[in-house]
C-alpha cells in the first residue's frame, strides 16, 4: 500500500486559544495559507483547566480581539469561564479560521527549509510554525512537595474543584498571587481554616481613584511597555500575577482583606523536613516591599494623570500598609492531622514536550526575541512580556499578533 501524501501548508498555528485565533486573523488578512491545530476544543484551557468559580481579573471592556470589540452589556464586569468560552466561540463563528479541533501536535521538527508537524491525525509539512499553545499548560509545583506526608491531599488549581470537594479540615495554600489569594478567599468564605504561605507578590487595589486599576495600567501606558524597553526582561517575564480578583462588587483582595477573613499568613514555604513545613521569616520585609512597589506604581499613575489634566478624577489615594501577624508561625507539622490539604498555587508553566527543535532553555522557557524563536520560521505568541507587558492578556494579543505575523510575512517574502 502506498503511504498517504504528506499535506503541505505554508503556516501551522498550534493552539486555538485567543493567541492562535488572533494569529490566524492576521495570517488570513495577509492571504497566508495556514491551519490552526487544536488538541481539544476552541478555548480548551478556559474550558478544561480553570476552576469553576474563576472570573477574569481583567474587566470586560478589555476583552477585545483583532476585529472584535467587546459589545456586551457589562463592560465593567469580569467574565466567568463560560462567558470567556462564549467570547472565543463567537470569534470563531465570525472569523471562520481554518481550524482543526481534536488534533494533538506530538512533534515539531526541522525538515528541509521548514518544519514537519506530527499530529494525532498525520503529518504536515510547512514553512513556518506559530506556537500559540499557551503559557500555563501545567501547574508549577516545587520539588519540596515530595516531602509532604501521604496523609495530606495535594492539589493544584487544575484539580481544584471547589471547597466541597476537599477533605474536611484545614487547608494550606502555598502562593499568594492571583490564584492563591482567590482560592484562599473562597476556602475561608466556605468556613475552612486557611493558612496562606506568602512569598514575593504584587499587591494592587481593585480600583484606584474611582477607576479599575487595569484602566490605569492601560491609560498610563504601563502595559504597553515593550520587551526591548523593560529594564530587567528576565525578571519581568517571571513576575507573579497581581493579587486581583474579578467580582461583581469590584472588591480588593489583598492580604489585609484575607486577614480580615481569618486567613493566617505565614512566610514563604522554604522546606518540608521530617513532615514539617518550614516557612521563611521576614514577612514584614516581604510585605513592605510589595507595599512600596504598589505605591511607586500609584505614583506613576498620578504623574500620568497630572500630565494629562484628568481633572474629573478623584484625588490620589494611598492604602494602609499590609499588616503582618505579630508572631507569624515558622513551621507547621503536616503529620499532626491539622492540615488535611495543601493547594499548590505556585504558578504555571508551558509544556513543550512535543517540540523537537532546540529552542527551549534549561528552565523550560522558549528562547525568542519578541516572539521570533531561535530557529528560522518558528514563532510564538501568548507568552509573558512577549513583546509588551500586556502580552499574555486577552487585550494584549492584537498588537503582538500583528507584529509577529508581519515578521513572519517578511520571512516568507525573503524566502530564507
Ligand atoms: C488562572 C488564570 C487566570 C487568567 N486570567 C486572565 C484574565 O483575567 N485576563 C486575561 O486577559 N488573561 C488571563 N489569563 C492569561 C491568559 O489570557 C490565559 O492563559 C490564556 O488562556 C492564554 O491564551 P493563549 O491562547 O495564549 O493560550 P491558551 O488559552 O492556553 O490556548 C492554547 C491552546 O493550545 C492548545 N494546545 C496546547 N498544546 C497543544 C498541542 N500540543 N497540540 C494542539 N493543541 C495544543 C490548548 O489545548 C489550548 O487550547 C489567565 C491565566 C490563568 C492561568
Amino acid at each position: 500500500m502506498s503511504e498517504p501524501a504528506t499535506e503541505r501548508v505554508t503556516a501551522v498555528v498550534i493552539g486555538a486559544g485567543h493567541a492562535g485565533l488572533s494569529a490566524s486573523h492576521f495570517l488570513t488578512r495577509r492571504s497566508i495559507g495556514h491551519v490552526v491545530l487544536e488538541r481539544g476544543e476552541v478555548g480548551n484551557s478556559w474550558r478544561r483547566e480553570r476552576w469553576e468559580s474563576l472570573r477574569l481579573l481583567t474587566p470586560s471592556w478589555q476583552s477585545n480581539l483583532p476585529g472584535q470589540r467587546y459589545d456586551g452589556t457589562d463592560p465593567d464586569g469580569y467574565m466567568t469561564m463560560p462567558e470567556v468560552v462564549g467570547l472565543l466561540d463567537r470569534y470563531v463563528a465570525s472569523s471562520r479560521p481554518p481550524l482543526r479541533t481534536g488534533v494533538n501536535v506530538t512533534s515539531v521538527r526541522r525538515a528541509g527549509d521548514g518544519y514537519a508537524v506530527t499530529t494525532s491525525r498525520g503529518e504536515l509539512r510547512c514553512r513556518v510554525v506559530v506556537i500559540a499553545s499557551g503559557a500555563c499548560n501545567l501547574p508549577s509545583v516545587p520539588s519540596l512537595a515530595e516531602g509532604v506526608p501521604p496523609s495530606v491531599v495535594q492539589l493544584t488549581p487544575f484539580g481544584y474543584g471547589g471547597p466541597d470537594r476537599l477533605p474536611d479540615g484545614n487547608v494550606l495554600v502555598v502562593g499568594a498571587s492571583a490564584t492563591g489569594v482567590q482560592l484562599a478567599a473562597e476556602l475561608a468564605r466556605a468556613g475552612r481554616p486557611v493558612t496562606l504561605s506568602v512569598g514575593e507578590h504584587v499587591r494592587l487595589p481593585r480600583t484606584y481613584r474611582g477607576r479599575d486599576v487595569l484602566w490605569w495600567m492601560d491609560a498610563s501606558g504601563v502595559w504597553d511597555e515593550r520587551y526591548d524597553e523593560v529594564e530587567d526582561l528576565t525578571r519581568a517575564r517571571r513576575l507573579p500575577s497581581p493579587q486581583l480578583v474579578g467580582t461583581p462588587e469590584r472588591s480588593t483582595l489583598d492580604l489585609n482583606a484575607l486577614t480580615e477573613m481569618g486567613v493566617e499568613l505565614v512566610g514563604r514555604l522554604a522546606a518540608v523536613r521530617d513532615g514539617r513545613a518550614l516557612f521563611s521569616g521576614g514577612l514584614r520585609n516581604v510585605f513592605s516591599l510589595a507595599d512600596l512597589k504598589m505605591e511607586r506604581l500609584l505614583d506613576t499613575f498620578d504623574a500620568w494623570s497630572g500630565e494629562h489634566a484628568c481633572d474629573d478624577l478623584p484625588s490620589p489615594e494611598r492604602f494602609a500598609p499590609t499588616r503582618a501577624p505579630a508572631t507569624p508561625r515558622l513551621s507547621l507539622d503536616l503529620r499532626s492531622g491539622e492540615i488535611r490539604t495543601v493547594v499548590w498555587a505556585t504558578g504555571f508553566r508551558p509544556d513543550y514536550s512535543w517540540l523537537d527543535v532546540p529552542v527551549v532553555d534549561g528552565k523550560g522557557a522558549l528562547r525568542h526575541q519578541g516572539g521570533v524563536a531561535e530557529s528560522p520560521g518558528l514563532y510564538a505568541l501568548g507568552l509573558p512580556v512577549l513583546r509588551r507587558r500586556k502580552s499574555t492578556f486577552i487585550h494584549g494579543i492584537e498588537d503582538d499578533a500583528r507584529e509577529v505575523v508581519d515578521h513572519l510575512a517578511g520571512f516568507l517574502a525573503v524566502g530564507r
